[in-house]
């Protein structure tokens, strides 16, 4: 008898995949947790039922978060997390010799605790020396920090549940007032084909905020259509006036200058989502 997990990413339309083996099933304080071993793509994060992270994939969403804003702040020094339990995040923005602390607020111990388990490579940025991590609200820490980070990184859930407060107006007003005056914040912000609404609210907020708001993409097979988006607000900095020459090679298997400037070139049906007000 063989088990398959799947994931409904709409009502009407899901993944599925085979499994090898459940390594971790517990209801945190939370939401459910569920590691397990799959055919396809290795070890996957489950959190309320929904693909976290995987090994075989984990790397083109960790570059694409990171490497983007990075490169485009010409000092990123001062870089905070909101999330990003699995640790992805974090191991990549530690390539950037430049960046001198980085600030991770995650909600749920057990996420930080299950991925060092299982989940050995994604997780391998913890306990650098130039590392903080907090466990707490990422909501709270924004609205109670002030002029401090150069880059702030939203890598939560969807909005619902521990990170609905993350994707409110008030959140990215606090994000602008957290961060100091040349300061860049990407967040996540799901998929075009069912989530179009969720990125039309977020380029809203964020052009009422930001000088510079921008959307760019990545393939990411194991995420709800596989089309997945990141909305940047940038204080100063425009990432397409980045000169490609700049940026340093970076040890990934995904992110080159060529798809820093590609990334944001949008199909039709996306750019019109941007467009909308
Ligand atoms: N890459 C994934 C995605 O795009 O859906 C996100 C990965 S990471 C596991 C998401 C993390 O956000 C989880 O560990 C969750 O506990 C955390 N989280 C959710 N709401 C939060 C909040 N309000 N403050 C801090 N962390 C939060």
């Amino acid at each position: 008898m063989s088990l398959w997990f799947t994931e409904k990413q709409t009502e009407y339309f899901g993944i599925t995949g085979k499994v090898n083996k459940t390594l971790e099933h517990e209801r945190t304080d939370f939401q459910q947790l569920d590691i397990i071993e799959t055919q396809q793509f290795g070890r996957m994060l489950l959190l309320d039922g929904m693909v976290m992270t995987t090994e075989k994939d984990e790397f083109v969403y960790h570059e694409m978060i990171t490497h983007v804003p990075l490169f485009t702040h010409p000092s990123p020094k001062k870089v905070l997390v909101v999330g990003g339990g699995d640790g992805g995040t974090v191991r990549e923005i530690l390539k950037h010799p430049i960046v001198e602390k980085v600030t991770q607020v995650e909600i749920d111990s057990k996420v930080v605790e299950y991925s060092k388990k299982h989940l050995s490579y994604i997780s391998s940025g913890y306990g650098d020396p130039r590392t903080e991590l907090i466990i707490g609200d990422g909501f709270e820490h924004i609205i109670n920090s002030e002029d401090i980070y150069d880059v702030i990184l939203v890598d939560s859930t969807e909005p619902v549940g521990p990170a609905a407060g993350l994707f409110t107006e008030g959140f990215y007003a606090g994000i602008a007032k957290a961060l100091k005056t040349d300061g860049i914040f990407v967040a996540q912000t799901d998929n075009p084909w069912f989530k179009g609404d969720l990125i039309k609210k977020a380029m809203r907020d964020t052009k009422k905020v930001f000088p510079i708001a921008k959307l760019y993409t990545c393939n990411i097979p194991t995420y709800p259509s596989g089309m997945w988006t990141f909305t940047m607000g940038s204080k100063k900095y425009n990432p397409l006036e980045v000169n490609l020459n700049n940026i340093a090679d970076i040890d990934g298997k995904y992110y080159t200058p060529e798809i820093h400037h590609a990334s944001f070139v949008l199909p039709k049906f996306v750019q019109q989502l941007c467009e909308e007000k």
